[in-house]
């Protein structure tokens, strides 16, 4: 058993908040990828919620508009990030990315964007495979907390400086499964 103490949480974004948004992004996308091949590339662990119910969502707008086609392939990767404020961050890429990416349309599914240097690394990293285009999706974006410039095609929901958990996201490995997006109550 763990020996994390659980805080208290409250809600952010409700799960019907975050169902409807992520139908209206399936939507969109299906939309600018139609009639192509698309990578869905999630990132680990934090995005799997959402990449599940994305890609759903992506297909779902094609049951409602018959002529609509995307043919989405699921791939994965998992990064580690060291964040200190005396030192740069530094990311690594633990898992995934192959040499199947070349010439493909890969869209990153990323939980949420905050500093910014886990997505310039992947975007830097993902380069060297040599993919025909990169797109990025986030569930989340923390704009007030960037410290380098990354360019977010999809945004689920801007939020403020917090830190927030369930839906993907954890404290030490804690609240995933919550299906909603909540704050940490840290007193
Ligand atoms: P960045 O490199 O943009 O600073 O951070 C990206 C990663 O930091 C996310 O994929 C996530 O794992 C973690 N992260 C950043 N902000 C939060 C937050 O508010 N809650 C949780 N649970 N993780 C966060």
């Amino acid at each position: 058993m763990s020996a994390t103490k659980p805080l208290p949480e409250s809600v952010l974004i409700s799960e019907s908040c975050l169902q409807n948004r992520i139908r209206e992004l399936g939507t969109q996308i299906s939309t600018d990828y139609e009639n192509r091949e698309l990578i869905l590339l999630g990132v680990l662990r934090g995005s799997v919620l959402f990449f599940a119910d994305l890609s759903r969502a992506i297909f779902g707008a094609q049951l409602t508009d018959a002529g609509r086609e995307v043919q989405i392939r699921f791939e994965f990767v998992q990064l580690t990030s060291y964040h200190n404020s005396r030192k740069p961050s530094r990311v690594q890429l633990i898992h995934g990315g192959s040499d199947y990416l070349e010439q493909r349309h890969v869209l990153i599914v990323e939980d949420i964007v905050d500093t910014g240097h886990t997505l310039k690394f992947l975007s830097e990293y993902l380069r060297t495979l040599n993919p025909k285009t990169v797109k990025v999706c986030t569930l989340l974006d923390k704009p007030s907390q960037r410290q380098v410039p990354v360019a977010i095609d999809y945004i689920g929901f801007e939020i403020p400086d917090a830190f927030v958990v369930g839906y993907g996201l954890d404290y030490a490995q804690q609240y995933r499964n919550l299906p909603y997006i909540a704050v940490l109550d840290e007193t």
